[in-house]
């Protein structure tokens, strides 16, 4: 794409540039905004409407079935949206919560404006380049999560494979795969959500790199526990990694039924692809259940998860040798004038409130005296 072409208009000058209107994105701008930033800051939104990566999510994940919908700070999730429609699609909802949200604070969200870069300028400022102009700042708080980022891991042979490959974001309904011979890969809560749905109308297979680990129930200590093991990654400059591995999968009521149903047996990964299927070549997986040499597929559903959105920040070099950024509270430690909020430890919808929050008030601390402009 030709960005010269692409970034027309004046170019605008402010002192804070939010990029991204999800949960963290929203929670920073609430908080510059009671911390007296208006008409400082703006919030860039690729987004065709409100919502962020809540939009995409498939129909069929109603409000009841989510896991949960965190408040935005300052505006609970009005109740006539809330409990009182457990069976609308949870992307609805979320898109009408955050639009009277945005709406309610006056918060200067623009989109869609997609940020194809960030570059350094050498008076210190930030220059964001987007399809609808450039801006200059003296900060960015960064939330474009990871929605954009979908994960396909590698296995040999997989271009070869004749039949449909589809990610978890690509996902819409389970109908669009009946009748089908469906490989489910992934462990996390999404390739759960999605194996119990498709099975009703799909022969499935499950597999995962590890054994599953259920937990009856989600305490606030395995919460704490799941967010102090990324922050110790993110401290060493590693990618933050998974947090299913330290939380384990909810054995909710439906995980049950669909046991029951021994729809939840999860074989170990297989180790390449062929044209009309999946073949396990290694000797056998301790612990493991023993799959078939080979396994006849239609489908295979990829729900391996997404990366941080964090390509347009490649012109900063805020990574480290080990593939992470390191943090400092919500800055990254190598160039302070940029806040990553929703990555890492903060990306969940609660972690990315308080995120947002804490970046606020380090803005406005910062913003009191002239910016550095790299450690
Ligand atoms: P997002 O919501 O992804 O918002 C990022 C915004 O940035 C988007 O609007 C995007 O368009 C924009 N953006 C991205 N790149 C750019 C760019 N270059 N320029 C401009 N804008 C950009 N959490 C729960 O609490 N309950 C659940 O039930 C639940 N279910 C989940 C199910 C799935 C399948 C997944 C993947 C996650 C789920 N989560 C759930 C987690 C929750 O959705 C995330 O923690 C939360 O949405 C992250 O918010 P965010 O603001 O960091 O990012």
């Amino acid at each position: 794409m030709n960005l010269g072409a692409l970034a027309t208009g004046p170019t605008r000058h402010l002192d804070v540039v939010v990029i991204g209107a999800g949960q963290a994105g929203l929670s920073s701008a609430h908080h510059l905004q009671r911390l007296g930033f208006g008409g400082r800051f703006v919030v860039l939104d690729g987004g065709a409407g409100p919502g962020g990566a809540w939009r995409h999510r498939w129909p069929s994940l109603t409000l009841g079935r989510a896991n949960r919908i965190t408040d935005l700070p300052g505006l609970p999730l009005p109740s006539e949206l809330g409990e009182a429609s457990p069976d609308r699609p949870a992307a609805m909802v979320v898109q009408e919560y955050f639009e009277a949200y945005e709406r309610h604070f006056d918060l200067p969200v623009r989109r869609p404006v997609r940020v194809r870069s960030v570059r350094p300028r050498a008076d210190g400022r930030l220059v964001v380049r987007t399809d609808d102009g450039d801006w200059t700042t003296r900060v960015i708080i960064n939330a474009t999560g990871t929605w954009d980022k979908p994960f396909w891991p590698t296995y040999p042979g997989r271009e070869s494979f004749a039949g449909r490959q589809l990610h978890t974001a690509d996902y819409r309904s389970r109908d669009d795969l009946a009748g089908r011979a469906v490989v489910v890969v992934g462990g996390g809560a999404s390739a759960v959500q999605l194996l119990i749905e498709v099975a009703a109308v799909a022969s499935t297979t499950w597999v995962t790199r590890r054994a599953p680990v259920w937990r009856e129930q989600f305490t606030p200590e395995i919460g704490r526990e799941a967010v102090a093991l990324v922050e110790q990654r993110v401290a060493k400059g590693l990618p933050p990694g998974s947090v299913v591995s330290v939380t384990g999968l909810a054995l909710t009521d439906d995980v049950r039924a669909a046991m029951g149903r021994g729809v939840m047996t999860a074989l170990p990964v297989f180790d390449r692809i062929v044209p009309d299927g999946v073949v396990w070549d290694a000797a056998p997986h301790p612990g493991r259940p023993t799959p078939p040499r080979h396994l006849a597929a239609d489908v295979i559903l990829w729900c391996t998860g997404f990366r941080p959105a964090l390509d347009h920040l490649a012109a900063l070099q805020l990574r480290e040798p080990g593939g992470g950024i390191t943090m400092v509270g919500t800055r990254t430690a190598r160039d302070p004038r940029v806040h990553l909020v929703g990555y890492g430890p903060s990306a969940s919808t609660i972690g990315a409130n308080r995120a947002g929050r804490a970046a606020a008030v380090a803005v406005r601390d910062q913003l009191r005296q002239p910016v550095a402009s790299r450690t």
